[in-house]
């Protein structure tokens, strides 16, 4: 990688700013999956070894569209470190006014700070109003940015160092995670975030042959830059899921009433003549598990084309076996999006026979990406998860990844 990390800089001493992914899901005040928390860990327990102190800032889910709720405060999050690291946390109830609890840290100490989105100017969201000029929009945006600048300010006096180790939210130009990096001289990447970077970089720039991605999941329009990307690099390119049934009905299939945007139509078919010209395979369902109706008592069967009033639910078993032939002689492979409504029993075949293929690829010497959102939740409820080389933490900062984006929070930090 050629970010600067934590290891390329002295710690001794310093305290450090860093941003990390504590959007864990909680319930009644109880931390439900603390993936993300122990993900962090190794960055945490370096800066405290090398003789640095902490100052932790993240957001937890969607205060600005949902309200200030007891399940959204970084306390919880505090308390949970505290257990995990067998010390004390500091905890700063307000993110923008932290000075005596950063003031009183001394090496080795950590503090937490409040939910950076407890503040609207973290994120800076701004749309125009019904009725409201562009001279008052551009305006108010402005001013927007300004207070986001003053917040990251003050974020940054809070460390003498900045280190950015939350992938989960490097696609966004936010003021804990970009912002702030124009402020602070030093900002480097955590370890979690190099790992997150090494994986899906290198196996999107630079991989090992045969390259296979599997995109699923339900809409074609949430991936059009994914495929298009992605067909310039990889070897074989296996759809799955809803998406896959506007290609299908781009072939002249007959979908039935399965997912299908009629507006993607004509992309679907560019994508498939592209794919024929750059010698990619582009694979396909052969077979479908058809619902009379989506519930998961629904009746099923398996067809190739899907009789009218039925949907395409799952991608059938000769698909499963196509689709695992292929996955299996890999050597590179990045999966994001389920095969299916694998959320329903009678429609998680497709997805946990894939997830196994999956598995067999890092048996084989491979390497096996999973690319967040979706298909991480199906890698771990098939029990998987540790059959993979990587499954990545950033749902929507993998997929810009794999779109060939480049993330703020990343290209924002020291080159080395
Ligand atoms: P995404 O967020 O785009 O990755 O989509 C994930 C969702 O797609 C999951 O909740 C799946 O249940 C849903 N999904 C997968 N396959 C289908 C399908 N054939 N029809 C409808 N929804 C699907």
């Amino acid at each position: 990688m050629n970010k600067k990390t934590l290891r390329d800089i002295d710690l001794k001493g310093k305290k450090v700013i860093m941003r990390v992914d504590f959007n864990v899901p909680v319930k009644e005040g109880v931390i439900k999956d603390d993936t993300r928390i122990k993900g962090a860990l190794p960055s945490i327990k370096y800066v405290l070894e090398q003789g640095g102190s902490l100052v932790l800032m993240s957001h937890m889910g969607r205060p600005d569209e949902k309200g200030i709720t007891p399940d959204t405060t970084m306390k919880i999050v505090a308390d949970y470190l505290s257990k995990l690291l067998a010390k004390p946390v500091a905890f700063a109830a307000d993110c923008a006014n932290a000075d005596a609890e950063v003031a009183a840290m001394k090496p080795g100490d950590i503090v937490m700070l409040e939910n950076t989105r407890y503040h609207k100017e973290e994120q800076a969201k701004c749309k125009q109003k019904d009725g409201e000029s562009d001279e008052d929009f551009k305006a108010r945006k402005a001013a927007l940015k300004e207070q986001q600048k003053e917040l990251a300010k003050k974020l940054a006096s809070y460390g003498d160092v900045f280190c950015n180790d939350a992938f989960g939210t490097a696609h966004r130009a936010h003021a804990s995670t970009a912002v702030i990096t124009k402020i602070i001289d030093t900002s480097v990447a955590g370890f979690l975030m190099e790992k997150e970077i090494e994986y899906l970089g290198s196996a999107v720039e630079n991989p090992v042959r045969p390259f296979v991605a599997i995109l699923g999941g339900a809409k074609v329009s949430d991936k059009l830059a994914v495929v298009k990307n992605l067909l310039t690099k990889v070897d074989t390119l296996i759809i799955g899921g809803g998406m896959a049934y506007t290609f299908l009905k781009a072939l002249g299939r007959k979908i039935g009433k399965s997912l299908c945007e009629e507006d993607q139509i004509q992309y679907a078919k560019d994508m498939m003549a592209h794919a024929k010209d750059l010698g990619v395979k582009f694979l396909l369902p052969v077979d479908n598990v058809a619902a009379d109706k989506f519930d998961p008592e629904a009746n099923t069967q398996i067809v190739s084309d899907i009789p009218d009033g039925w949907m395409g639910l799952d991608i059938g078993p000769k698909t499963v076996e196509l689709y695992s032939d292929a996955i299996k002689n890999a050597k590179t492979v990045v999966w994001n999006g389920p095969m299916g409504c694998f959320e329903m029993e009678k429609f998680s075949k497709g997805t946990f026979g894939v997830c196994e293929a999956v598995a067999q690829v890092k048996a084989n010497g491979g390497i096996s990406i999973i690319g967040g959102g979706d298909s991480v939740a199906a890698v771990n409820k098939s029990g998987l998860a540790s059959k993979m080389s990587h499954v990545s933490t950033g749902g929507g900062a993998s997929l810009e990844f794999l779109e060939g984006k480049e993330l703020p929070g990343v290209v924002s930090l020291n080159s080395k």
